[in-house]
């Protein structure tokens, strides 16, 4: 039975109209070309959801709740997204009797075993090449981040050369092109090349030591591409259900009685620089039902140990409660500074990186001073509101010594008195506060803030190439890259959109995407109400400031360089570079 394709997604979503849908549940008002409803989503008392015809779409301008029909039905009725399809299918007269809806199979199937071969063939070569002499300046810059043979061995690391090497091996092996194409190792063209090239190539394994996946390093600040490139999904590859090094931790967790989740590969490679082997890494997407399942099969202790910005801090919150409510021990090992492992290992050793990681806080520790960190601590409302986001925490735990602790910790940092807190948290009601979502709780000083030049120019160049496959096309020719995580997901796969049709529907464009946050962002970017282009220069002015940007920190990074290099040769080399980027600015 083939699965349900994009095509088939968007057809079903066509079969309907959303305000007749969501009219179903809620009360609609017609305003302009838009109706307004009640939001469901949080406690409103004017109308803050508007809902447009013309685009298919819903929005609540207070919670940001937002998406296509699927993502209102599954939500609002708190269904898997499979199952929101299968409803407006049969709303829609749709048959799809004949598709297989159940999640993707797992077993090896036969048909992928062109796949495994041609990653483990890629494997082998990208290893033998990071031993020639083409890849002499890769070497050195692994040898500069202190990237020994040894951990050379253990992680596979290899080199990607620049002349198709893929292809040609792939074509004397008898593989077809549509296979290469699949694996994700070779770029669909005229004749096909390959994806990686002139890169540093770390294999991503599944859960049973197989390689199914690569992501590839530039290593010259003259690259002027991003930093890292990953495989696309495939179907041997999906991130949601890979935890990068997990077949190589089973042992070195059973003997340390927890294993440490990272955000990237090269978090786990710093760790175990520093003697930690206990180590995965989710692979820069959210914690998922997929990762967790891996997870339980490790150990029921986890340490979260993502980077030390916001973005990680976030993530921090939400995986623990994914975590918690999957019964795990959690403990947080928090970063200081913005760090992620890799550069904190860099700045301050192997011996405090243990350390840190000896020394884990409590989840509810972290969430205190998180929540504490963003709270305006002047505003009363914010206070309470920050009492309450607590003391519901504290009501969950079952040790009483524990809860003790945590309400005179309270007691400290809202400067509520202990009798007041302790009736909070053994008053009935305090279960049904509402949790504070991380990704909608509003810091106290960046409201304040104007939104970065920077940032801006990337959202505002993502709602032009919604609007216009002409600039998405430049984007790609021209930057290919946004700094912005989320910005530079959904850039990718507005991209890929347009790969298949000429005009973009955000409604479809949202079928395939699964994360809500890139959802919501992406729902609100289009409901930006930009001027009309005149001509290309808008658009060339927002690749500019991107560039720019790049510029900015390829000079700080030489800069860095600089001072880590005793070579006269080497650092007249890199100060030729930075002058001439400087020119650049
Ligand atoms: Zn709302």
């Amino acid at each position: 039975m083939p699965r349900l394709s994009a095509e088939k997604i968007n057809e079903i979503r066509q079969s309907v109209d959303i305000v007749d849908v969501i009219g179903n549940y809620l009360s609609l008002q017609k305003k302009g070309r838009n109706y307004v409803s009640l939001c469901p989503f949080h406690d409103d008392s004017h109308p803050s959801m508007s809902i447009s015809p013309e685009r298919q779409i819903y929005m609540c301008f207070v919670c940001h709740n937002g998406g296509n029909v699927f993502t209102f039905l599954k939500n609002y009725l708190k269904i898997p997204y499979i199952e929101a399809v299968k409803m407006v299918a049969s709303m829609g007269n749709i048959d799809i009797s004949e598709y297989n809806l159940e999640k993707r199979v797992q077993p090896v199937e036969q048909k992928f075993e062109p796949l495994y071969k041609m990653h483990d063939e890629a494997n082998k070569i990208y290893n033998h090449y990071l031993n020639t002499k083409l890849a002499i300046d890769a070497k050195e810059y692994l040898t500069k981040r202190k990237i020994t043979d040894e951990i050379i061995d253990m992680f596979e690391i290899g080199y990607a050369p620049s002349n198709n090497i893929l292809l040609k091996a792939f074509e004397k092996m008898n593989f077809n092109k549509v296979s290469m194409y699949e694996s994700g190792l070779v770029i669909e063209s005229n004749a096909g090349y390959d994806r990686f090239s002139n890169r540093i190539m770390f294999p991503l394994h599944d859960a049973n030591g197989r390689v199914v996946g690569f992501s590839g390093r530039i290593y010259q600040p003259s690259q002027n591409e991003s930093k890292y490139m990953n495989s696309p999904e495939s179907d041997i590859f999906i991130k949601g259900e890979t935890l990068y090094n997990y077949h190589r931790v089973i042992e070195e967790t059973r003997q340390a009685g927890f294993v440490i989740i990272t955000e990237g590969f090269m978090d786990v490679i710093a760790l175990y620089k520093a003697g930690i082997k206990n180590a995965v890494a989710i692979m820069g997407t959210a914690l998922t039902k997929g990762h967790v399942s891996l997870l339980k099969r490790l150990s029921k202790t986890v340490y979260l140990c993502l980077d030390g910005d916001k973005a990680g801090k976030n993530a921090t919150i939400k995986s623990i409660d994914i975590l918690l409510h999957e019964g795990f021990t959690i403990k947080v090992v928090d970063l200081p500074e913005n760090l992620d492992p890799d550069e904190f290992l860099d700045k301050k050793g192997g011996d405090e990186l243990e350390s840190l990681i000896k020394s884990p806080l409590s989840s509810l520790d972290f969430k205190m001073n998180y929540y504490y960190e963003m709270t305006n601590m002047d505003n009363y409302d914010d206070r309470k509101k920050y009492l309450e986001t607590i003391a519901k925490e504290i009501s969950n735990l079952s040790d009483i010594i524990d809860q003790d602790y945590y309400i005179q910790q309270l007691e400290k940092k809202s400067g509520f008195s202990k009798e007041t807190i302790t009736r909070l948290v053994s008053d009935k009601n305090v279960s049904k506060i509402e949790q504070v979502n991380p990704s909608n709780y509003i810091p106290y000083q960046k409201s304040i803030r104007l939104i970065d030049k920077y940032v801006r120019a990337e959202r505002d160049l993502l709602y032009y190439m919604m609007n216009d496959k002409n600039v998405a096309m430049m984007y790609e020719a021209k930057a290919g890259f946004m700094f912005n995580d989320t910005y530079r997901i959904i850039a990718s796969y507005i991209v890929d959109y347009y790969r298949q049709e000429v005009v973009l529907e955000v409604a479809d464009l949202i079928s395939s995407i699964e994360d809500e946050n890139l959802v919501k962002n992406i729902v609100e970017i289009s409901q930006l109400e930009l001027p009309e282009l005149q001509d290309s220069k808008a658009i060339e002015d927002y690749i500019e400031i991107i560039k720019e940007k790049t510029v900015r920190i390829k000079v700080e990074e030489l800069t860095k360089a600089l001072k880590d290099t005793f070579d006269p040769k080497q650092k007249a080399q890199i100060l030729k570079e930075i002058i001439a980027l400087k020119d650049k600015e």
